[in-house]
């Protein structure tokens, strides 16, 4: 999956297959599917926890309160939404908004685990304790590992995982807020640098002998968004 046009159309028909999804109870509570929504091209995947009341009646993820502040943060490293892709651990609302359940997260984790292979970003940010567990494949919580980027393998990609707070819990902790502007203040350096990364291992695969390592490294790095093609928006 190589071009911009058949990443939009693989992702468009797997959100479709998945509007119908029964793979656990939350089928009966929700009032749609909320599959996530961005620009299929993407290098950069934020992954939440679960839908909310707005999200369930929107079909968009992050169209409430805290979605605002997502927002806001995005702009204030220079990005929109049509820059980025969002989805969340699970695409169903928990009736409520309780935690999420394991078993949901289990049956519901396939989803996730495909859209990051149909849309291969470089950057995965993780927001909150749901998505970075899941994610990292650790117990370990927030608190202790956001804004510590570290390698993981996900849909079959090597990718660069980012924790960070859930805007959620940032939006009355004004402590929280800034942990977490200053972790997104890094966003556009690590996505520059997993793009150097990404850039370096095909042209291993390309040419082993052709381009010294050295140089790879100080390859400039496109800007977010710069070489693809705003097709198909969720
Ligand atoms: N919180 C989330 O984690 N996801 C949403 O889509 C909305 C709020």
């Amino acid at each position: 999956m190589n071009d911009a046009a058949d990443r939009a159309t693989a992702l468009r028909a797997y959100a479709d297959e998945t509007a119908g999804c029964t793979r656990c109870p939350l089928a009966v509570t929700r009032t749609q599917v909320v599959f996530g929504s961005g620009n299929p091209d993407a290098d950069l995947l934020f992954v939440g926890e679960a839908p909310g009341f707005h999200e369930d009646q929107n079909g968009v993820p992050f169209v409430g309160q805290a979605g605002k502040l997502l927002d806001k943060l995005l702009a204030g490293i220079g990005l929109e939404r049509s820059d980025i892709f969002i989805a969340n651990v699970l695409k169903c609302r928990p009736p409520s908004n309780r935690d999420p359940l394991a078993e949901e997260i289990e049956s519901c984790a396939p989803h996730l685990f495909r859209q990051s292979e149909l849309i291969q970003p470089r950057l995965v940010a993780t927001l909150g304790n749901f998505a970075t567990k899941l994610l990292s494949g650790k117990p370990v919580g927030i608190t202790r590992v956001h804004g510590q980027e570290q390698a993981v393998s996900l849909g079959g990609n090597s990718v660069v995982l980012y924790p960070l707070y859930h805007p959620a819990a940032a939006l009355y902790t004004p402590s929280l807020l800034k942990l977490l502007e200053e972790d997104f203040a890094r966003i556009p350096a690590l996505i520059e640098r997993s793009a150097v990364a990404t850039a370096a291992r095909e042209q291993r695969a390309v040419a082993p002998s052709a381009v010294p390592h050295s140089e790879l490294a100080t390859t400039p790095a496109p800007a977010v968004g710069q070489d693809t093609v705003q097709l198909g928006l969720f």
